[in-house]
């Protein structure tokens, strides 16, 4: 390790210890059905959201927490997977897993590995360096966390916990916790989507981005992408950078997205304060910048402009798809694309009951649906299917009482989004909505043992000061 980053983790210690106040321990061992203590808290993700929580509950002195992620360390989230961008799409002074702890943010780090003259030069962050810190920030605020180790299930056990029926390494266990956190990334409630005339098409001939793709076998072949947001793009750029003969990219509007909603909400009144409104603004605000799907930077579409052999196809919607020997032939209402194979970049539909770890409730999550009927010109079918989760991020039931052990279940991902504006899954929110979760997790841990706080206060008999009674005396007698 270099002097400078030993010396930045020197800094991080020292500030973590200056603002740990209230250090108090608060929380009590709950004892789960197997004998064994129960974890208060059980990260499920241990990309960005599951670090920055884990670590806001850590600073809460919620110390008996797990993060578990299926992925290998080092492999967790999109970065260096199925993240097919040279650099990060958001500006670099964007903090967030930090949570405003100066020696802790991505800029310290960079400057500790690169210098302070490297961090002024630089324009967007290198995802693998991304990965990288957060990777180091796992480690230095001291995070525990098992990797290789993927949640199967979740069900209600005794006293109000919950079980986590987890596999590593081939070994199926229980570990019972008093909350689940879901910070499961893109998926975590959904699938990705194709459009419709494709989903029959074997897998030889279509992929969606977040897909293993094996981009050197395109290398002479005609791609065809469908979607315009920056994913569409990033996976056009990495097919031509591969050597594809042609790449086309089919929008399905008239139009391609050049505005980024996400750019304008990036205030914090916004990002704090949309989850405090009621129904009709949630939803008014949220299906307008849902519905508009995100944008892609300059860069993103410079990386295939530059390519002669890159076609932009604007209100170009997928509307048949026809096997030809060994070709894929699409129908635009602006005619035919002829492909070898096909790339979608069309989004993630919510799925609850595709999601195995959720099957023991989806069919009782609560959805915007159950809960709002917006006016007619602001319906949304696709928005209508995202869970309506309560103002701790935990999900609703559908039918009262029927899983009432799902107000224990949180969800901080894309699917969050409805409810609380941009939250998980984004960096852009992580300052103030893993806070807000953090502040939901920790009141429902407190208000659940408010009996015990009782009895401990009554309990409570450390003298402060000691009373001479000689003093007492004097002063009596003047
Ligand atoms: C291609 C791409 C590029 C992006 N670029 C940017 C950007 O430049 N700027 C920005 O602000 N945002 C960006 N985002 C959005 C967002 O920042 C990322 O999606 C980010 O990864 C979200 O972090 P997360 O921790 O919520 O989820 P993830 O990083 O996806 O982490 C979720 C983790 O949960 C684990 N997991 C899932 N299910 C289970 C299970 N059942 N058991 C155990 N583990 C499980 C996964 O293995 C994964 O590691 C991008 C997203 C994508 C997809």
């Amino acid at each position: 390790m270099s002097s400078a980053l030993a010396a930045l983790e020197a800094q991080v210690r020292a500030d973590l210890a200056r603002t740990a106040h209230p250090k108090a321990a608060w929380l009590r061992p709950t004892l789960a059905p197997d004998g064994r203590a129960a974890l208060d808290v059980l990260i499920i993700g241990a990309g960005q959201s599951g670090i920055a929580t884990g670590f806001g509950l850590m600073r809460s002195q919620v110390t008996n927490i797990l993060l578990l992620d299926k992925a290998a360390a080092g492999l967790e989230g999109p970065w260096l997977t199925y993240a097919r961008m040279p650099t990060l799409r958001s500006p670099k002074d964007f903090t967030g897993p930090d949570l405003d702890i100066p020696s802790l943010t991505y800029q310290s780090w960079h400057e500790a590995r690169f210098g302070s003259e490297h961090w002024q030069q630089l324009d967007l962050i290198p995802r693998g360096l991304w990965a990288e810190y957060l990777l180091w920030l796992q480690r230095v605020v001291e995070l525990p966390a098992r990797n290789g180790c993927e949640l199967l299930e979740i069900a209600p056990a005794a006293d109000g916990l919950l079980a986590a029926v987890v596999k590593s390494a081939g070994v199926v266990e229980t570990l019972h916790a008093r909350k689940i956190v879901l910070a499961t990334g893109q998926e975590a409630m959904g699938n990705w989507t194709m459009p419709e005339p494709l989903r029959d098409l074997p897998s030889a001939f279509v992929a969606s981005v977040g897909d293993d793709i094996d981009f050197e076998a395109l290398r002479g072949k005609h791609v065809a992408v469908i979607g315009a947001g920056a994913s569409a793009f990033d996976n056009a750029a990495t097919a031509l950078e591969a050597g594809a003969a042609e790449v086309h990219l089919l929008c399905r509007r008239a139009k391609i997205q050049l505005i980024q909603p996400y750019r304008w909400l990036t205030f914090r009144g916004f990002l704090r304060h949309l989850s405090d409104l009621d129904d009709a603004w949630r939803w008014r605000f949220m299906r307008a910048i849902l519905e508009m799907r995100e944008g892609f930077p300059q860069p993103t579409y410079d990386r295939c402009a530059r390519h002669s052999n890159f076609f932009l196809h604007q209100g170009a919607p997928v509307e048949a798809a026809r096997r030809v020997s060994n070709k894929i032939e699409l129908h635009t209402p602006h005619g035919s694309i002829v492909a070898d194979f096909i790339i979608c970049g069309t989004g993630i539909d919510m799925n609850f009951a595709g999601r195995r770890e959720l099957r023991n409730f989806a069919d009782n999550i609560a959805t915007w649906a159950d809960r709002y009927q917006p006016p007619p010109g602001e319906r949304s079918a696709r928005l209508d299917r995202f869970p309506y989760l309560a103002d701790d991020y935990a999900f609703t039931e559908r039918i009262p009482e029927e899983t009432p052990w799902i107000a224990n279940i949180h969800l901080f991902a894309i699917a969050s989004t409805m409810s609380f504006g941009a939250s998980g899954s984004s960096i852009n929110a992580m300052t103030t909505a893993v806070p807000k979760l953090v502040h939901g997790l920790t009141r429902g841990l407190f208000r659940a043992d408010i009996e015990q706080h009782w009895a401990a206060f009554k309990a409570y008999d450390v003298p402060q000061a000691v009373v001479a009674r000689q003093v007492e005396t004097a002063a009596k007698a003047e």
